[in-house]
């Protein structure tokens, strides 16, 4: 792509749109800025802008005018008017990931689904590292693509985490491996449909070539589907039967290629969701050239992403695990799952429109009592009632004290809450932090 000169508009100045800013300044494009915020709110864009020279204006339908390429950050929505407006003057609307396609060197991890993309992302580039690969890890989580630009090899591998926000215009942008955990309902809000959302998703896929792996969940219906749109070689994973070509969960043991690959319980992250993560990045792993014993060895020494089914402490013989990241239903009943019973649930938030009532009978067979915080408490009663004992916790101090004044040695609390935290807490890493300070100040029972 020959940005020499183009007029570029940037939409969205939070981390990756200031990392777009950066690489189109480098490739000589005449750039323009906005954002819904003032730049007043936006203190990091107003330093960059100020040091590069670059012009803002608060987002207004004419400010989308003139402009050849516009980038949109994976915040602002593809479908908005004037972006539509500016897609029928032949304007090109493309995302960060989209931008940077042509500039990355090496070659690509891509890893998308609902669940498990940042524990897959890490275990992957965690694999690859630990074989002694080049590698750099990065896009949805920690830095942007277009910030890894300049660090990447031709001899190096780049794994990406992508949401389906930022796969949604992808053209150019492709993956050599490309991995789908599995698509289940989310970010309605966003893409209106589930149809829209699973095909942003797929889009992965549609760009990838023959020669490329296309590493994807047997179980999954729409992950199934992908197989049918791409180039690339299927690659299938399985914690519930055998399959191939690819690996699975076999008798507790997890098969790579037809040879064995480790011992179920030798994996350090809890439950069969992230069996499931593991066989995905060791499929790719393996596409990439890392061997067995290598991959076995990475695995055993990997731990829990920070806020995802993470262990905090055992105290007076209760187990205490934050996994704050479970912001929808689907991430809360894998962390249910992941134990065997005896559980206190802090469940509640802000609600996302997701339906708990599929949480009854797991929590019916599983947990003690759910305690509920947070704006959605009251829709959660309603549709969790008389599955399972409830306690009205309110506040996240009250729900952990409450759960531990009654909790028994061999006993666990979960915090998975099935909802966005933005009602009590800046960020689900936020609400982990709290939960996390509390649970390390509760005081042993005498
Ligand atoms: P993402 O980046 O896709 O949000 P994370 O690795 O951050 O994924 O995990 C998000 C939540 O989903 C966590 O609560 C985690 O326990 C749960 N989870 C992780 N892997 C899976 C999976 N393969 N299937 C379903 N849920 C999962």
């Amino acid at each position: 792509m020959d940005l020499n000169g183009k007029q570029a508009l940037v939409v969205g100045l939070k981390k990756s749109g200031l990392a777009s800013i950066e690489l189109l300044v480098r490739a000589g494009a005449r750039v323009r800025t906005t954002d819904l915020k003032p730049l007043e709110q936006l203190p990091d864009a107003a330093a960059l802008l100020e040091r590069l020279d670059i012009p803002f204006r608060q987002q207004a339908p004419e400010v989308f005018e003139g402009s050849g390429l516009i980038v949109l950050s994976p915040d602002v929505p593809a479908d908005l008017a004037p972006l539509e407006a500016a897609r029928r003057r032949g304007a090109h609307v493309i995302g960060e990931v989209e931008l940077a396609a042509p500039f990355l060197k090496g070659k690509t991890i891509g890893i998308t689904g609902s669940n498990g993309k940042t524990t897959t992302t890490s275990l992957t580039g965690h694999i690859l590292k630990e074989a002694g690969f080049e590698v750099q890890v990065g896009g949805n989580i920690g830095t942007p693509v277009t910030a890894m630009v300049e660090s990447s090899r031709e001899d190096g591998w780049n794994v990406l985490e992508l949401s389906s926000f930022q796969l949604e215009t992808i053209v150019e942008f492709r993956a050599h491996i490309g991995l789908a955990l599995n698509v289940t309902q989310n970010h309605l809000d966003r893409h209106h449909t589930f149809e829209n959302y699973a095909a942003a998703k797929g889009r992965l896929f549609e760009t990838m070539r023959a020669g490329d792996f296309a590493v994807l969940n047997a179980d999954d219906p729409i992950c199934v589907d992908y197989a049918d749109r791409t180039a690339a070689a299927p690659q299938w994973f399985s914690s519930k039967r055998n399959v191939t070509p690819g690996a699975c969960l076999c008798n507790g043991k997890l098969v790579l290629d037809g040879k064995l690959l480790m011992e179920a319980d030798e994996i350090p992250i809890r439950g069969r969701h992230n069996v499931e993560n593991v066989l995905a990045a060791a499929i790719a792993a393996a596409r990439a050239g890392v061997e067995h014993g290598a991959i076995r060895r990475a695995v055993r020494t990997f731990r829990a992403v920070e806020h995802r089914l993470e262990f905090v402490r055992t105290l007076g013989g209760v187990d205490f695990y934050n996994d704050s990241k479970a912001t929808s239903v689907d991430a809360t009943l894998k962390a249910v799952e992941a134990f065997s019973g005896n559980i206190w649930v802090i469940l509640g938030g802000k609600d996302k429109g997701l339906d708990y009532s599929q949480l009854r009978a797991p929590l019916a067979a599983k947990a003690r009592a759910v305690l509920l915080i947070g704006a959605a408490s009251s829709k959660i009663a309603e549709q969790l009632n008389g599955a399972v004992r409830m306690i009205d916790a309110q506040t996240m101090d009250r729900a952990v004290a409450l759960a531990y004044a009654e909790a028994r040695p061999g006993d666990t609390v979960l915090l998975a809450p099935a909802c966005a935290s933005f009602d009590q807490f800046r960020s689900f890493e936020h609400r982990g932090e709290v939960f996390k300070e509390l649970v390390k100040h509760l005081d042993p029972k005498i």
